[in-house]
């Protein structure tokens, strides 16, 4: 997997401070795509156990003022991106468990809860903005998205009550 860039002290992607990793690679091609450059899976360079490292690290040091991971793009449900996240959660999560993940994707929350695939990831994070960014929908007041159809989503109370609960609406 690559990533075209990871922001140290992120406020406008999720709640709080964050750090956010943007990973290259979607295949959902939205028109006016703000990012298009990141639909390339080899744009930018290589998630490495150095770059992983460099993240823990950075929680390490700063744990206090860091609310939690945000996983953006590209899209981080890409297919080949999957198995890499799951594998750096799975590290991050043990190491921060008291830590919120915040995940974007491409794909619809019905889409994902019907792909163990695609679940075996956004399961693992707090809260998901889904969809595809439609420009005939864009919409500059929203938080933490760039139009209508997407919606931000609870991941675990979705999955507990079997039904989509909105973090906010
Ligand atoms: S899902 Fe995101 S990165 Fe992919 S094309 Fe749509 S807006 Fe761009």
């Amino acid at each position: 997997m690559n990533y075209s860039g990871i922001k140290y002290t992120d406020m406008i992607n999720g709640e709080g401070i964050r750090v956010s990793i943007f990973v290259s690679g979607c295949s959902h091609y939205c028109k006016d795509c703000f990012n298009s450059d990141t639909w390339d899976p080899n744009f930018g360079l290589p998630f490495t156990e150095e770059v992983e490292n460099e993240i823990l690290a950075y929680f390490t040091k700063y744990n206090a003022s860091i609310k939690g991971l945000s996983l953006l793009g590209g899209d981080p449900t890409y297919i080949h991106n999957i198995k890499p996240l799951v594998s750096f959660l799975n590290k991050f999560k043990a190491a921060f468990p008291m830590k919120d993940i915040w995940i974007w994707s491409g794909f619809t929350w019905e889409a994902i809860i019907q792909d163990s695939t695609l679940l075996s990831l956004v399961e693992m994070c707090d809260i998901l903005v889904d969809g595809k960014f439609r420009i005939e929908e864009k919409d500059l007041n929203l938080k933490w998205r760039g139009s209508k159809n997407q919606r931000v989503i609870d991941i675990k109370k979705s999955l507990e009550l079997k039904e989509t609960i909105k973090y906010i609406e």
